[in-house]
């Protein structure tokens, strides 16, 4: 029929599960919003250094099904050897940065390092949650501290690994095998 042909642009079922997304997950401290690396996690309001912003939850699963979620697999934040929390919204969309304004605490806290203004795209560090000889990502943080390739915990410079450990935002099962490595 020629009258849906006049019927006005509609927009696109993608386009609109994004918009429910970005409206579900979004709550009166982040929203969750497009940014160059697909979606990301926003401040909405102004944060306080220290502040919880988020606590990542999800399922636990083990190594072999990250690599069943193939492209997905690096959503997965590594909380033991072989342990992994399948992380849901909106702590699934944290990207990661080289000098980041946020960090992982007690292995599920997302903790902010610095005061974060609102707007300020939220990020931690993936180093600091992984350890495992797998996963390797290109990174285009744009930040002079960029280390262009991120990898495990053991691949970071000494030093930057001796300032996250002081700070208490490395996963505990790493922290545990570093401390007992000297
Ligand atoms: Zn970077």
């Amino acid at each position: 029929m020629p009258s849906e042909l006049l019927a006005p642009p509609r927009p696109s079922s993608r386009v609109r599960n994004l918009e429910k997304l970005k409206q579900r997950y979004s709550n009166q401290t982040l929203w969750i919003d497009e940014c160059e690396f697909g979606l990301g996690v926003f401040a909405r309001r102004a944060i306080r250094c220290s502040e919880t912003i988020l606590a990542f939850g999800g399922p636990v699963i083990d190594f072999a099904e990250t690599k069943r979620r193939g492209e997905w697999e690096c959503r997965a934040i590594q909380i033991g050897q072989n342990r992994y929390i399948d992380t849901l919204p909106p702590g699934v969309f944290v990207n990661h940065s080289c000098a980041p304004n946020a960090g992982v605490r007690h292995d599920r806290e997302l903790v902010a390092l610095r005061s974060i203004h609102p707007g300020e795209e939220i990020c931690f560090d993936y180093s600091t949650t992984m350890e495992e000889q797998s996963f390797r990502m290109h990174c285009g943080c744009g930040t002079p501290e960029c280390r262009h390739i991120i990898g495990d915990f053991s691949d970071l410079p000494p030093a930057v690994q001796q300032r996250y450990l002081s700070q208490g935002l490395v996963m505990r099962f790493i922290a545990r095998r570093f401390r007992t490595s000297g």
